[in-house]
């Protein structure tokens, strides 16, 4: 994208509304301003923007700002005129991006997505202005400006005037809908704050996302609290694979376990253990299922092999998830030396052999329900030798589990968790079972609640939400459903 780097450009004549009266005077005609910045650093403004816009759904909102405490002020004194419950909010701070101080953006503003389309919150502070939404193709025209306060909703091809800081003078229109942007690069480049309460009204879900501000709740994916009823494995992989990566030097001549197989039974965590051992540790992570290095095609599937360990080793430290081993790492009936007639065996043998050999920290984590079909060279040490159980969850497991799961659902207060716990226990629910049921039961409610009935006729508001809760009846329901369903 080509970003201009021309003065600032001023429609004069300001004044600024009365804010501070907890008024706000929209007859006072503010000016407008528009800016032209220098934009520097791939990826810019724009790109981070536009990956804000592609992440927004219905329960998020993304605060464009220059100066984080008052424009957050703000949408707290407008949070009621955005009429969605929000639960995460975007940050994209324009300040100290590439733009010189004079030319920094200083209107702040929300965006919010509603019925697919999406809507402008002007959260103009009392040193200017508004925003102007225009078509800038189109002539400069104050009507169209949104007032201090005032929402509108965009258009496909609207830009946003103040803004001008975000696009170039060849690349005009914001609202384009993103086209090669990853949602999950939002979070990477922008400050996210989540609340996770349903029954929050939405004032005061904005000030909690306020208050919440800082680093720390950004969160990306799994961690080890999201975990439940697997503490031994954990203190396992945290001395095995955390503690060598964060402290290399005291492991410097230890030979390390860079192959770990986990086993056990299906859905009980194996994959969310690799997933939050690479947050945990900040590993690069990748993940394939060992269906997908089977080719019928001669020498491509040991080469698939090959690359995988070539990508985990130029990214190191780095954690490598291969789900269903047994798929291609099978022991062959009646033969003993089976091994050295499967090239996919061969291979993953020698690139672990090879791996064993090289200081690199990339840990490879292979997991099966089928231990016992596994090639034993492969999973012997130096290979696959670190082996970890994760097997199905007991009573204590099944309620961290349910409390993880449960942790921000609007569960009635009389529910006995531990009488939920007994039935999953009696009926072999794994972790997964243990998520779904939460699920089920929170449809289980809406049905009871009648809310369904209201979504079909149109009568629901979001402020419903608020008379929404789960009760036991509608957990054991959706227990009878999912263990009826195991049978
Ligand atoms: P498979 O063997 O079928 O590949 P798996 O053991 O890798 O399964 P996961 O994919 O980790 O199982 O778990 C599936 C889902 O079930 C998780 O995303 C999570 O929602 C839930 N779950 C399973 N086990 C746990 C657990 N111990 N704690 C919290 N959630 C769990």
């Amino acid at each position: 994208m080509k970003v201009g780097a021309v003065g600032l450009n001023y429609y004069t004549g300001y004044k600024s509304p009365n804010i501070k009266s907890n008024k706000v005077n929209l007859l006072t005609k503010p000016d407008i301003v528009s800016f032209r910045g220098i934009l520097s650093s791939e990826p810019d403004l724009s790109t981070k923007f536009r990956y804000g816009l592609e992440a927004l759904d219905g329960q998020s909102v993304m605060v464009v700002t220059s100066n984080e405490d008052s424009s957050d002020a703000m949408l707290e004194f407008y949070a009621d005129k955005i009429d969605i419950p929000i639960m995460k909010k975007y940050t994209l701070q324009v300040k100290g991006d590439g733009l010189s101080e004079a030319n920094q953006l200083r209107t702040n503003f929300a965006i919010y997505k509603k019925n697919g389309s999406y809507w402008l919150l002007s959260l103009a502070d009392n040193r200017l202005s508004g925003i102007l939404v225009a078509n800038p193709k189109e002539k400069f025209d104050a009507k169209k400006t949104v007032y201090t306060g005032e929402k509108k909703e965009l258009k496909n091809g609207d830009a946003i005037q103040t803004s001008d800081a975000f696009y170039g003078r060849d690349d005009n229109l914001i609202f384009n809908k993103p086209k090669r942007y990853d949602i999950s690069d939002a979070e990477r480049y922008l400050k996210v704050n989540i609340v996770g309460n349903y029954n929050e009204l939405n004032k005061k879900t904005v000030a909690a996302l306020n208050k919440k501000a800082g680093p720390s709740n950004i969160k990306k994916g799994f961690f080890f609290s999201d975990i439940g009823g697997l503490d031994n494995i954990i203190e396992t992989l945290k001395k095995y694979v955390i503690a060598p990566i964060n402290y290399p030097k005291v492991f410097e001549n230890i030979r390390l376990n860079k192959g770990i197989l986990l086993w056990g039974p299906p859905r009980c965590g194996k994959t969310l253990l690799g997933k939050a051992l690479a947050n945990e540790s900040g590993a690069k992570y990748r993940e394939y299922n060992a269906n997908e290095f089977k080719t019928a095609q001669v020498g491509s599937s040991e080469a698939a092999i090959r690359e995988v360990f070539k990508k985990a080793i130029a990214d190191a430290p780095s954690i490598t998830f291969i789900d269903e081993i047994d798929s291609i790492a099978k022991i062959r009936d009646g033969s003993s030396n089976a091994r050295f007639d499967d090239p996919m065996v061969n291979q993953l043998l020698g690139c672990m052999s090879d791996l064993e050999k090289s200081k690199v920290p990339a840990f490879f984590i292979a997991a099966t329900n089928r231990k016992d079909l596994l090639e034993p060279a492969l999973i012997a040490s130096g290979r696959f030798g670190l082996h970890l159980e994760v097997p199905m969850p007991d009573e204590n497991g099944l309620k961290q589990i349910f409390n993880i799961h449960s942790k921000d659902k609007p569960i009635a207060k009389d529910v006995s968790v531990d009488l939920l716990v007994q039935k999953m226990l009696e009926n072999q629910f794994n972790g997964s079972d243990v998520a779904e049921i939460i699920s089920d039961a929170y449809f289980n409610a809406l049905e009871r609640l009648g809310m369904f009935e209201k979504m079909n006729n149109k009568s629901f508001l979001y402020g419903d939400m608020q008379k929404i809760f789960i009760s036991f009846a509608d957990f054991e329901k959706a227990i009878q459903r999912i263990a009826k369903q195991k049978i």
